[in-house]
């Protein structure tokens, strides 16, 4: 099975980031850094997103919400990490609410470090993310033409169940002429 080509878009949640993450998120969607020049687009529906841009750590309150978006999220999915809150908690890691890193939550593909993350190196771990991206694309391209091939569920043409009807030119001839029996 080949997946139509489409360029990669991505939905940012805002975990229990200070901000300072947020902004160099949506610094790189401004004309200075202008990743939609390369078809990146910020969705707000994850049904429409192929990576998950994560910024600050994640507590009882945002649990939920980080599971939810993700498994909203359809396969293949790639999960980036933006600045140290969201790879280990950072220096909230010790607060009394902070859980951790987005990983004790969800799988996290790609960690971009900083405090806060540099719009360069956001980007560099979107275009990592792609090539995380490709190859689970590649994967899942795999196991399902192995789950096709292996599925008892086909439809067989030589199934007694299934009525055949091969029709002959004289057929086809007396089907014109209205003369087939019922
Ligand atoms: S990594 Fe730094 S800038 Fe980013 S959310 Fe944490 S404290 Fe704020």
């Amino acid at each position: 099975m080949s997946f139509i080509t489409k360029s990669p878009w991505i939905i940012h949640y805002d975990g229990s980031s200070c901000n300072g993450c947020d902004i160099e998120v949506l610094a790189c969607l401004t004309p200075m850094y202008d990743v939609e020049r390369f078809g990146i687009i910020n969705t707000g529906n994850p049904k429409h997103a192929d990576i998950f841009l994560v910024t600050g750590s994640v507590n009882e309150q945002n649990i939920s919400v980080v599971k939810q978006i993700y498994e909203q999220m359809l396969e293949p999915k790639v999960v980036v990490a933006i600045g140290i809150c969201a790879t280990s908690g950072g220096i909230f890691r010790e607060c009394y609410n902070i859980s951790g890193g987005i990983d004790t939550v969800i799988p996290v593909d790609v960690y971009v470090p900083g405090c806060a993350a540099r719009p360069e190196a956001i980007i560099d771990g979107v275009v990592k993310g792609l090539g995380v991206l490709a190859e689970k694309k590649e994967k899942l391209s795999e196991r399902l033409k192995r789950d096709y091939i292996e599925s008892d569920d086909l439809l067989d043409p030589l199934d007694d169940e299934i009525e055949i009807k091969v029709y002959g030119v004289q057929d086809a001839a007396d089907a014109a002429d209205g003369k087939e029996e019922a």
